[in-house]
């Protein structure tokens, strides 16, 4: 096990190994990146970033930190996953307090897996009515993706890995990491 500071290029997360994927200081790169575009497509607006809890909580927080424009932020929590497979179960949405009506919307995800729990929330929140409502997500398994919908904010596209790290939990355990790590198959 290795402390969230120190760079490792193996770690072991409860009973499996991972291996280094993306390196903190690529990940910076790219949020750096997109908070460049939200920048130049929000001028003059304030949007609303809502991050979604558990795993967005560090990409969120990176993201806000590098924006110029006014934003507010918020999260929910709509969790539906456990261990290492995508559940098809979806909860309810938790946590919605402020109005979102009339507001620009960015939600802020860490990963879209098969698509079906944003399709879910984009369902919810479009009840309520929001001026406008885009999809940041760090990473994006694009041959797992099932729905429909477009991510604007894509930071990476990776293949069918299950990763940890940079918010990104394994049975909740690994989130802390600065960087991101694979399952290793080979040892397991
Ligand atoms: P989806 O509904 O798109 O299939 O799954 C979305 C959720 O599944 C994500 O918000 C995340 O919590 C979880 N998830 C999907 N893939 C991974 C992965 O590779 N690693 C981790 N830690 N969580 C994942």
């Amino acid at each position: 096990m290795v402390t969230p500071h120190e760079q490792a290029t193996r770690v072991k997360v409860r009973d499996k190994f991972f291996r280094l994927y993306l390196q903190k200081e690529k990940i910076d790169e790219i949020v750096n990146g997109l908070a460049a575009r939200i920048d130049q497509d929000y001028s003059g607006k304030t949007p609303l970033i809502l991050g979604i809890l558990n795993g967005a909580f560090i990409f969120a927080s990176d993201l806000v930190r590098k924006l110029h424009i006014p934003c507010e932020i918020s999260f929910v929590k709509y969790s539906s996953y456990h261990g290492l497979e995508s559940s098809e179960e979806i909860n309810r949405l938790i946590g919605l307090n402020e109005g979102i009506r009339g507001r620009d919307v960015i939600i802020v995800e860490d990963i879209v897996d098969t698509g079906f729990t944003m399709a879910q929330l984009l369902t919810d929140l479009k009840n309520h009515e929001p001026a406008s409502l885009r999809i940041a997500s760090f990473c994006f398994k694009t041959e797992a993706f099932r729905e429909n919908f477009s991510i604007d904010y894509c930071g990476l596209e990776i293949p069918k890995l299950f990763v940890v790290g940079y918010g990104l939990d394994y049975d909740g355990a690994g989130r802390n990491f600065p960087d991101i790590y694979q399952l290793d198959e080979s040892d397991v």
